[in-house]
């Protein structure tokens, strides 16, 4: 929405704070919130940023892989993923993309940070799929870094021999990303090392390292249902997710491979806040934070771009005791009315 008049429970501010109110819009920016009486038929909720996908693995979506490592399935570049990739036609890729962001969209998240494989080819593919009310920020790799709006690292073992041109990336202002600790420690140091903007998985995180991301201030992206689905972990407490909000890391969240995990931020929200105990405020927070890439804080406030979820609660909204537990371990994408 560009311009016009929202009214609804809006979770507003950096708390969510579920308040009646009257939301007005100009030119795509928040110009006024005021408290209102009016009986509420929707809720409004910020929209979302899921700060770590791969879109293009839409051509591979739930093949089965029982008994397959991580390694077997995702490593670059001979994981099953790659081979599949490398053989799929440029149409059928980047029609497999649109759906992917159509859905994306449609289930409320309005900018995504993207590892985009295959090179400048890869990037350019992404680029020129445009999808209305939905924005990719890309990491390319191999070349496509220096098209895109950062370098997406798979590993730091695999790029050891590629420092020039980690250094060239970010002398050209590119932001940096790296898996790290995945599936076991070993890479974290190395990580690490090359002075990442952020950092994605921490699975296998230590207190060392969860003190180093807080000290550093380097965002850590938690993927907890392909953690769980990749057999990266069984446990709560890993990645330790508590831990790393109670020492002051920024946490982000982010469904990864589309191959294995629909990219639906209300399911990530169930089940990061069922699986690890977040608060539905954390939850909210790490759901959003990543809009800080583009320069906002992706939070309902005046001054904020307009990026939101409308939403009918149904009966919720009658019984509900939180709106807010509510809204990230009951309401699902299929509760969103209209996401502007
Ligand atoms: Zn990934």
């Amino acid at each position: 929405m560009q311009d016009g008049e929202l009214h609804g429970l809006a979770f507003c501010g950096e708390t969510f704070s579920p308040r009646n109110v009257f939301i007005s819009i100009e030119k795509g920016i928040i110009t006024e919130i005021v408290e209102s009486n009016r009986s509420i038929t929707q809720w409004i909720a910020p929209a979302f940023f899921n700060a770590h996908t791969h879109i293009a693995d839409t051509v591979a979506m739930d093949t089965p892989v029982m008994g397959h490592s991580l390694a077997d399935l995702v490593a670059s570049p001979n994981g099953l993923k790659h081979r599949i990739l490398r053989t799929t036609h440029d149409d059928h890729l980047s029609t497999a993309m649109r759906e992917t962001m159509q859905f994306m969209h449609a289930t409320g998240t309005t900018a995504f940070a993207e590892f985009r494989e295959g090179g400048t080819h890869g990037v350019r593919l992404l680029q020129q799929t445009i999808t209305p009310g939905i924005r990719p920020i890309i990491f390319g790799r191999d070349g496509g870094e220096f098209l895109a709006d950062g370098l997406g690292l798979s590993c730091a073992k695999h790029h050891v021999a590629d420092l020039a041109a980690i250094e060239r990336a970010r002398q050209l202002g590119k932001r940096i990303a790296i898996h790290a600790g995945e599936a076991g420690s070993k890479d974290i140091e190395d990580a690490f090392a090359l002075d990442p903007d952020f950092i994605i998985h921490a699975t296998y995180f230590e207190e060392c390292h969860i003190r180093e991301a807080a000290d550093r201030g380097i965002p850590l992206v938690i993927c907890p249902r392909s953690n769980w689905i990749l057999g990266g972990t069984n446990t709560s407490f890993r990645p330790p997710v508590r831990k790393m909000i109670d020492l002051g890391c920024t946490l982000w969240l982010g469904t990864d491979n589309v191959m294995f995990i629909a990219p639906d931020m209300f399911s990530e929200c169930a089940f990061l806040t069922t699986v690890y105990n977040t608060s539905p405020e954390e939850t909210l927070s790490m759901a959003t934070g990543g809009f800080s890439l583009l320069g906002h804080r992706g939070i309902i406030e005046e001054g904020e771009p307009a990026n939101l979820i409308c939403l009918d609660p149904g009966y919720i909204k009658e019984w509900t005791q939180s709106p807010t537990l509510s809204l990230v371990s009951r309401i699902g994408s299929h509760f969103v009315q209209l996401v502007c």
